[in-house]
């Protein structure tokens, strides 16, 4: 008897337990996040200008989906798992429509750690052919950060790895709504991929283009700045950024950031060039035009590293 009590109560403990973590784990106590309609059936989330940090829940991309007659795709899924949810939630909110593409637009955290909330029967994830390698490669430490900052349990689960993988380009139907995904040589990342809209001339180039927020250079700066040539002349009504707010496409909406990047060559070269320690370029580069860009103190220096390295044993 007090076994079968015990058994009960340990039951009932159990299911108690385990429905919080449900609760918990749908974020049902956070709101669905918030969208606007850039564009007839072009959906927004835009983060806010800041680092991927607890403070902010993570929620620092822009994301974005695009629906179609017959279904929806996704682009980018948030920082975090809860994220994820609360992401998925707001598009449900907005179309009934099944999510049958998300795309992963590169292999960094605060784009796609939502993953996990969309992974169903019906949903194909779509990257570069790059993205997976690059994920396995920073997975375990992304996944550290999510338990050890974000409070967030995370598993090898909450990371899921994209089954279409595009070189070059290809076109994803919606029913009457066709998506161009396209990859690029190595530029923020190795694994860099973008997704237009014919139908409203919207490009979404993720972090090919960073606005307000300082560009950040995980990949190439040489690389950057060729794609960036090919990248402005794309027919775009609209361009949705990584980070800051969407603007009109066309070559102005990436001179900020090409004047910042070319500056960093221009100045990492000629620094290599007068035979300066990496500490002194890091003291020196650049600094006036970072300074007119949100988060310098945090990237700033990074990037100067990143572009000595890469310029070291140029011709
Ligand atoms: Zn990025």
């Amino acid at each position: 008897m007090l076994t079968t009590l015990h058994r009960r109560a340990g039951a009932l403990l159990l299911a108690a337990l385990l429905h919080a973590a449900a609760a918990a784990q749908a974020g049902a106590d956070l709101p669905p996040l918030a969208v606007t309609e850039v564009a007839p059936g072009v959906y927004v989330h835009a983060g806010v200008v800041e680092d991927w940090l607890p403070g902010n829940g993570g929620d620092i991309a822009n994301l974005g989906f695009v629906v179609g007659s017959r279904c929806v795709a996704v682009i980018d899924t948030g920082g975090t798992p809860q994220l994820g949810l609360r992401w998925r939630a707001a598009i449900e909110r907005t179309t009934r429509l099944p999510i049958c593409f998300v795309f992963d637009t590169h292999a960094h955290p605060d784009h796609v750690l939502g993953n996990a909330a969309f992974a169903t029967a019906q949903t194909r994830f779509v990257a570069s052919a790059k993205f997976n390698a690059a994920m396995a490669a920073r997975a375990p430490y992304f996944l550290r950060a999510l338990e050890r900052d974000f409070g967030v349990s995370a598993t090898r689960d909450s990371v899921v790895y994209p089954t279409i993988a595009v070189d070059g380009t290809q076109e994803f139907d919606l029913g009457d709504r066709v998506l161009v995904a396209q990859t690029w040589p190595t530029a923020h990342t190795d694994n860099d991929l973008t997704v237009y809209d014919r139908q409203t001339r919207t490009l979404f180039a993720s972090d090919l283009l960073f606005v307000q927020h300082i560009p950040v250079v995980d990949g190439s700066l040489r690389g950057w700045l060729n794609t960036m040539r090919q990248l402005a002349r794309i027919d775009a009504a609209l361009v949705v950024p990584g980070h800051g707010p969407t603007s009109r496409g066309g070559p102005d909406a990436w001179k900020p950031q090409q004047e910042y990047l070319e500056v960093l060559l221009r100045e990492t070269r000629a620094a290599l060039k007068s035979h300066k320690t990496l500490s002194q370029a890091v003291d020196s580069v650049g600094a006036t035009a970072a300074s007119r860009w949100q988060l310098a103190e945090r990237f700033h220096r990074r990037n100067v590293t990143a572009a000595f390295a890469e310029l070291e044993w140029e011709d």
